[in-house]
């Protein structure tokens, strides 16, 4: 066996899911990075809603 001591896997595992807020509905939504004040976040609907320009 091999061991993943490599740090890739290791990173990818310890990805948290912040709590927010949607900025658009305020729906309670996770995000995988660190939610900014100053920035708007948005639920995986409007995500793609605003992303669709
Ligand atoms: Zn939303």
């Amino acid at each position: 066996m091999e061991r993943q001591g490599r740090g890739f896997r290791r990173d990818f595992e310890e990805r948290e899911m912040h709590k927010a807020t949607c900025s658009d509905c305020g729906q309670e939504c996770e995000v995988p990075f660190k939610p900014k004040e100053d920035r708007p976040i948005y639920c995986k609907d409007c995500y793609r809603k605003h992303k669709k320009f």
